[in-house]
């Protein structure tokens, strides 16, 4: 507030000055003016005095010494004159006539005559100073003319009285405090506006009178004969010699400057004093508000619930508010942290495989109940051990290079669910197989690494008890179906020469049932047969080559033209590929698939499209045919073995085709699958991806 009042006092200040000094500088040019007029007033009266003695002093009444004639004429020119009296005055100083007495009275001789000295040698009129008349007694200024009477040389006077210049001064009007002065040539007082008649006769300030000495007319500053000082425009008549000085006191001239500026000043005091208050009550508000703001920032810092009151400031207010916002934020996301971190203990403690967590150093940090429970060793033990503790000292420079090669290449959130397969080491130092993820972060600066583990001893145990049993099965399925062969053989041959030999001895009954004995020998045969070639999709297995498709679905073809003519059935072939897989087996898989679009089909010529497109994991194959169709419900069923829709009178068959056909194409890594419209056909699929996973083996 100072800043602003300030300088705008401080320009009030100049302004008036300069509002002083221009007033000062008019002031200094009206009294100039003012002194040059009265002046020049002054000098039209001496002139007007000497007009009328210069037309008086050619009256023939001087010339004829008819004096009494000449008082009288004298006296009628004094109406209307400034003249108070006439003299006429001879060589000698004696006066002859005056108007101021009747004519006749004797005269007293005139005094100061060397004025008239210089009237005789200049021949003109000469204005005296002020003198004490002789007649009158009294301060008088005498305008003198020579006058020419034949040899004669008279000196004809006016007599002005002082009271005539006082009348032209106050006929000025000068202001109530301004001085005048009219004063004669050697600087004697004449008129004054101020008591006059104490300095009536007197000399002029002594530093007018030095200064008429210099020059004509001029302003300056003086101390008047009162004693005031007064700012004075004084002007000398280059004729009369006479002066005129006008002075302004310095008082009245400042008294409005001063007033101004004391008025300005107590403005300026009441103005800084009640913006002072405002300022001392709008600081103690501010710094108030500033105090509760940072007390309520420093509990925030704290993690306080703070509320932060209503302030006086509507700025400081709003950021009070804001305060109180975040503190509520804080305080739910503090709340929501803290139910995510019981959500997460509850999880790290439950949880049914081991959790270790190590720090950047390989010490443990975090171990949870399964990790003791699966390494034998207590969690408050284990918490700060190195991670090695629980590897087998041959992996420990795998295990360095893994961590390492996730720190290179982890960010902020590390990398998640790297599984991998290891070797665990218990407390007690048996070691045991594991399957674990990994996954590292960053947290302010620190990077922390998680081990989420799974004994995985038992798992695999009952894999390769699996394994081992799958094996067993099928080696007793190939040795069942292949030792079966032989006496199924032998006794379809018995049947057959049984009834070559003996038909003519046998009744109808006996030659039915060994036909019938006949046909269950050839189903059962067929059924080993079909079951040896299920088993030897996996126990018959050759490294995968390039298999041209076309020459593959050409072969089928060939294999199956017996029951193509037989059925008018006709097969058509798509766009195929080439892939990598096992020949037989994939030949194996077509044929049935073929096969089977021949056999289901009724009412109508049998139609079969094979054809194949690409997907992005490889080929994806389709076998359509225009057959009965298949219910969806038993889409998953028909490809398990003995699964079988229908009886052996309507479609000859023994449910192991399209067991086979899942086998394979799982062996090569894909998958197969049916979409069908019942009565309209099927289209079985089934995909071989580019590079036939090996896992496929295991
Ligand atoms: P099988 O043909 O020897 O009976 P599959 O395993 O090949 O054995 O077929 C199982 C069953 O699936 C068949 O009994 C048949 O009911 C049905 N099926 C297979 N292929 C087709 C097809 N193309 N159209 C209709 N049904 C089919």
């Amino acid at each position: 507030m100072a800043a602003c009042l300030i300088p705008a006092i401080v320009l009030a200040a100049v302004l008036l000055h300069d509002d002083y000094q221009r007033s000062r500088a008019r002031l200094v040019r009206d009294s100039l003016d003012a002194a040059r007029a009265l002046m020049l007033a002054v000098d039209g009266e001496f002139r007007s005095s000497e007009r009328t003695l210069h037309a008086l002093s050619t009256s023939p009444s001087i010339s004829n010494r008819d004096y009494a004639a000449f008082h009288a004429q004298s006296a009628r020119a004094l109406v209307d004159s400034n003249i108070n009296n006439i003299t006429l005055i001879d060589p000698g100083g004696q006066q002859l006539m005056n108007t101021a007495t009747p004519f006749g009275q004797p005269l007293p001789k005139a005094l100061n005559i060397s004025q008239f000295e210089s009237v005789r040698t200049t021949g003109r009129a000469s204005i005296s100073n002020l003198l004490v008349g002789p007649v009158l007694n009294r301060p008088v200024v005498r305008v003198v003319v020579p006058v020419r009477n034949g040899p004669d040389f008279q000196y004809l006077v006016g007599v002005m009285l002082p009271t005539y210049f006082q009348k032209l001064l106050i006929e000025r009007r000068f202001g109530a405090g301004r001085i005048a002065v009219i004063a004669d040539a050697s600087g004697t007082v004449v008129a004054r506006t101020h008591e006059i008649d104490r300095f009536i006769g007197k000399p002029v300030a002594p530093a007018l009178l030095e200064r008429l000495n210099q020059e004509d007319e001029n302003t300056f500053e003086l101390v008047s004969l009162e004693g005031i000082p007064v700012l004075t425009a004084f002007v000398r008549s280059p004729t009369s010699r006479w002066t005129v000085a006008i002075g302004t006191p310095v008082d009245s001239l400042t008294a409005d400057l001063w007033r101004s500026l004391w008025l300005l000043g107590a403005l300026a005091a009441l103005l800084l004093s009640s913006a002072l208050g405002i300022a001392w009550v709008m600081g103690g508000r501010i710094a108030r508000s500033v105090r509760t703001l940072s007390a309520s920032a420093l509990a925030l810092g704290d993690g306080q619930a703070v509320a932060v009151p209503a302030l006086a400031i509507r700025e400081a207010d709003e950021v009070g508010k804001a305060i109180s916002n975040a503190s509520l934020m804080l305080a739910r996301a503090d709340e929501a942290l803290r139910g995510s971190e019981a959500r997460m203990r509850g999880i790290v403690l439950s949880a049914m495989d081991a959790i270790i967590m190590v720090d950047d150093n390989q010490s443990i940090v975090l171990f949870n109940p399964a990790a003791a429970a699966m390494f034998g060793c207590s969690v408050e033990k284990a918490v700060g051990l190195p991670a090695t503790r629980f590897i087998p000292e041959r992996f420990h420079a795998r295990h360095h290079d893994f961590v390492q090669q996730q720190q290179v290449h982890g960010d902020n959130f590390g990398e998640f669910g790297v599984v991998r397969t290891a070797t665990g080491k218990r407390a007690d130092g048996e070691e045991f197989s594991v399957e674990m993820s990994y996954s590292s972060l960053v947290e302010s600066g620190a990077a922390y690494h998680t081990f989420i583990i799974r004994d995985s001893t038992e798992r695999i145990r009952a894999y390769e008890a699996l394994e081992r049993s799958n094996l067993d099965l099928q080696q007793f399925a190939f040795v069942a179906s292949h030792d079966l062969k032989t006496p199924l053989r032998s006794i379809g041959g018995f049947l057959q020469i049984f009834e070559r030999n003996y038909a003519d001895k046998l009744d109808e009954k006996a030659q039915s049932l060994i036909r019938r004995a006949s046909a269950a020998v050839h189903r059962l045969d067929q059924l080993t047969e079909d079951l040896l070639s299920y088993a030897r999709v996996n126990s018959e297995v050759r490294p995968f080559a390039p298999v041209n498709c076309r020459d593959m679905a050409e072969e089928v073809v060939h294999l199956l033209d017996a029951a193509l003519r037989h059925s008018r059935a006709q097969v058509t072939m798509g766009e195929l590929p080439e892939v990598m897989g096992d020949r037989t087996q994939l030949v194996q898989l077509l044929l049935n698939l073929v096969g089977n679009g021949i056999k289901y089909c009724r009412d109508r010529e049998p139609r079969v499209h094979i054809e194949a497109q690409r997907d992005p994991q490889g080929w994806v194959f389709s076998v359509a045919d225009n057959g009965i169709g298949i219910d969806a419900r038993h889409h998953e069923k028909i490809f398990e073995v003995f699964k079988r829709l229908h009886t052996q009178n309507e479609y000859a068959g023994t449910g192991i085709g399209l067991a086979v056909c899942r086998r394979v194409v799982e062996r090569h890594g894909g998958k197969i699958w049916i979409t069908s419209v019942v009565g309209e056909g099927s289209t079985f699929h089934f995909t071989i991806p580019n590079i036939p996973a090996e896992r496929a083996v295991l």
